[in-house]
């Protein structure tokens, strides 16, 4: 499994551990800090995918969650034994979670939209629509926030949603990583025999993914960005086909030049360069 060293100012590592309906998280690691984003996977499996990368569950600083659904929440039961990890939700999603849990996680309590500090991280979560209690994405800060003359480090996770509104695409162009869902191709999911109509109009509803297209059109939609990576996830195993997306955004203006895009593939979690 390939290691992704980034170097923005600082150097960082950041690798996908999980991308699909089957599990999300992702690993952040600074110089002073080792977040989990996202724990969507057995605490079993992040122990194992987590130790491939050097890391053990011990030396996680930190967890922060998007929402209580299983593919973004499944690792809390078993994170909750290690009792003095925080994990970082707002209200309503603790409440959803801790329903289905006996232990109590360390739970810390965030406001949706109200921006907090996490050890060097400058956290900002943010509304997204999604059917789900209080869904957010996040945007994470770091290194030179108080200099003028140089952008500080960025990574917006922005995944599990229907449509972007304004505040979100506002996070989503200042990211200089950015991590954003392609969740399903239109067509494959209108042909999908598995799921009933009423499933298909959740997934493509104002409260459900964004498409190929969608994420598409909204990332060509920017005159200007800071973008130096962009990761699609949270493919759909039935209804994405990695090839599909990799040929769409090949035609992504600016990529190859300005910045680089990945996908990461459902089945395997490996990264492929666009
Ligand atoms: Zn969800
Ligand atoms: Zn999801």
């Amino acid at each position: 499994m390939s290691i992704f060293f980034i170097c923005l100012e600082v150097e960082v590592y950041f690798k996908i551990l999980g991308s699909s309906s089957s599990g999300n998280a992702a690993v952040l690691r600074t110089s002073e800090s080792t977040i989990l984003i996202d724990a969507g996977l057995s605490c079993k499996k992040l122990h194992f995918l987590l130790k491939e990368e050097g890391i053990e569950i011990e030396e996680l600083d930190a967890v922060f969650l998007t929402h209580e659904h299983n593919d973004h929440s499944a690792g809390i039961r078993g994170l909750s034994k290690y009792g003095n990890l925080p994990v970082y939700a707002n209200q309503d999603t603790v409440q959803a979670i801790q329903a289905k849990l006996t232990r109590r996680p360390n739970w810390k309590i965030f406001e949706t939209g109200a921006p907090f500090s996490f050890r060097s991280f400058k956290v900002h979560p943010f509304s997204v629509p999604h059917d789900a209690y209080d869904p957010v994405g996040f945007y994470f800060e770091w290194g030179k926030q108080y200099d003028l003359f140089d952008k500080p480090s960025s990574l917006a996770w922005v995944t599990d949603l229907g449509y972007v509104p304004t505040l979100v695409r506002e996070r989503i162009r200042q990211a200089r990583i950015l991590v954003v869902e392609a969740n399903h191709c239109s067509k494959m999911l209108e042909d999908d025999p598995k799921r009933p109509w009423s499933l298909k109009q959740r997934i493509r509803g104002r409260h459900g993914h964004l498409s190929n297209q969608s994420t598409f059109d909204l990332l060509n939609s920017f005159d200007e960005n800071s973008w130096e990576k962009i990761f699609l996830m949270h493919l759909s195993k039935d209804c994405n086909d990695v090839n599909l997306v990799k040929d769409r955004f090949s035609a992504l203006n600016g990529q190859g030049d300005r910045f680089s895009t990945y996908v990461v593939d459902p089945s395997t979690s490996e990264t492929i360069r666009v």
